[in-house]
Parts: structure tokens; sequence; C-alpha cells
């Protein structure tokens, strides 16, 4: 039984004079890794919760908003989608979306940080069981950026950047010559999906114009969607859609996807839809750059 850790909160600046806390029912495991800060903490509304370098990353409570959406949108455009390349996504509940597709074969998945992955083995079954239960999972330990410089042509048929932000170890993954070598990786209908942070804080708002103008240069078709999700900075969080061939709403494949008979708890194919559909203010950040 755990003792009720009183008056410790966890806290986490969303801007400058923004905060978001969570009073703590427990502090499960603390490390500097290699790479960054890593915490597995719990408290009641949010479940068990890692935070890497002071910014939450997964939480029992609302990972299946972004599990979902990170995942879904893409395999409900190209149905025929085999060989998944995932980049970071420690905690597994991407990897775990993904394998829910029978029809996929491969799934690689690169992490630069093993103690992510042994934390949430241990501490956040809901995201990582399949980490050690999927057969077609190939979990590699390495810099994605490096795996993606190396790896050959038309390899996958979709890459899932599941990354931390642009600072520390996520950095490198958000420069153009990254995205080129994933474009030459892809297959010629390939996708890829990744982080393009927030629209509201000033902060995110500028990452998310220096990843759309990346992606802007190497992918015919480069959109964004967004998603709710309460432990992000202002609730609401934003992927890029980036593609050679498929736009996500004109080739969405409701019949093919609604018959996969997925028991998906956020995503949905109208919910698809709505998600591409971007506030006037999102639209004119995106179109500045
Ligand atoms: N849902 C989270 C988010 O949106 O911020 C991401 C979760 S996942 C835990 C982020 C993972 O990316 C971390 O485990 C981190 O170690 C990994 N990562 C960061 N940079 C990486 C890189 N260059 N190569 C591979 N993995 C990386």
């Amino acid at each position: 039984m755990l003792t009720k850790v009183s008056d410790i909160w966890y806290s986490e600046y969303h801007d400058h004079d923004v905060k978001f806390s969570t009073e703590l029912t427990a502090v499960l495991h603390q490390e500097q890794t290699p790479f960054q800060y890593l915490q597995m903490l719990r408290s009641e509304t949010f479940g068990t919760f890692m935070t890497l370098d002071g910014y939450v990353q997964v939480t029992e409570m609302d990972e299946f908003v972004y599990h979902d959406m990170i995942c879904h949108p893409a395999m409900a455009v190209n149905p025929h989608i085999k060989r998944v390349l995932i980049i970071g996504g420690g905690d597994g509940g991407t990897a775990r979306e993904v394998a829910r597709y029978a029809h996929v074969e491969k799934i690689d998945m690169v992490e630069i940080d093993g103690a992510v992955v042994d934390a949430c083995i241990k501490h956040m079954p809901v995201t990582s069981t399949v980490l050690t239960s999927e057969p077609r999972l190939n979990l590699i330990i390495g810099d994605g950026l490096a795996f993606v410089q190396e790896a050959p042509d038309k390899a996958y048929d979709l890459i899932l950047v599941d990354s931390t932000d642009p600072f520390g170890p996520g950095e490198d993954l958000f420069t153009v010559e990254f995205y080129q070598n994933c474009s030459r990786v892809l297959s010629d209908d390939g996708i890829l999906i990744n982080q393009h942070e927030g629209a509201f804080y000033e902060g995110d708002v500028l990452q998310m114009k220096k990843a759309h103008a990346k992606i802007k240069q190497v992918f015919p078709i480069a959109r964004v969607y967004g998603f709710n999700i309460p432990t992000y900075a202002s609730g609401y969080w934003y992927f890029g859609f980036a593609s050679k061939k498929f736009d996500p709403i004109q080739d969405l494949q409701e019949e093919a996807w609604n018959s996969f008979g997925l028991d998906t708890r956020y995503y949905n194919c109208d919910l698809h839809r709505g998600a591409f559909a971007l506030p006037n203010y999102v639209k004119k950040i995106l179109e500045s750059v």
C-alpha cells in the first residue's frame, strides 16, 4: 500500500508564468540517465506518469489520446501499411497501437534511452507490455537520427516520430536533414507522423513554425492535425502528417479502417476529419512559414 505523500506536487512550466501541477501520491523512480532526467511519479488523477527533463511524456490517464492519434490517422489513410519505424516511443504506447493491426509485418522501434524502457516496463505496464510480448517488434536502443541516416531506401511505409521536444536528445530529430532521410527511407506511398508541438503558448508556436517550415521543404503534402490532451501545454497538441502521395482527408479509407474493428477510446474517422480542420489562428501560424 503506497503511503500518501501529502503536499508534494509535481509542477511543470507551460509558459514562463503558467504552471501545470498535480499532487503526488508516490514518487516511484528518479534517475539521471546519460540522456535526460527521468521521473516515474503518481497522482490520483493522472495515475502513474513519466517526466523527462521536467516535462510530462506519458500518463496513464490520457496516454490513450496521444497514442490513438499518433498511429490511427496514418493507418486509416493507407490501410496497407506493413513496415513501421517508430523513433523514440520508449514507453511502448505507440508500438502497442501499431501492433493492433494484424497486417503490419514489422515494427522497428529506435529509442535512445534504455532507462526509459526499463522504467516503463517496471512502472507503466499499460503502455509497455507490448515491448516484451510482441514478436513483430524489434526494439533497438540507439539514436533515431543515426538509424535513419543508415537505413536503406524505401525500407518503411510509415515512420512515427514519437520523440521528446526539440531540445536535449530530441533536438536533432527536428532538422531538414532528418526529414530528408525519412523521405528517402519511406516507400513512394510512405507517411511520416511527427511532433508538431502546440499553437497556444509563444514557445510552442515557435517550435510549430520551425517544424512545419522544415517538413514543407521535404514533403509535397504536409498537413497538421490536433488533439485534446490535458497534460500537454494548453491541453491541445498537434501532430504533422507528411506524405509523398496521400492527402489525409481526400484519401481517408473509412470503410477499410472500420473493417479492422478496432475498439479505440479516442480515434474514429469523424474525429479524423475534424482533427485536420484547424482554427483560423493556427492556419495563420502555418501559412506564415
Ligand atoms: N509522448 C511524448 C511526447 O510527445 O513528448 C513522447 C514520449 S517518448 C517517452 C519520447 C522518447 O523519445 C523518450 O523516451 C526519449 O528518450 C526518446 N528520444 C529522444 N530523442 C531521441 C533520439 N534522437 N532517438 C531516439 N529516441 C529519442
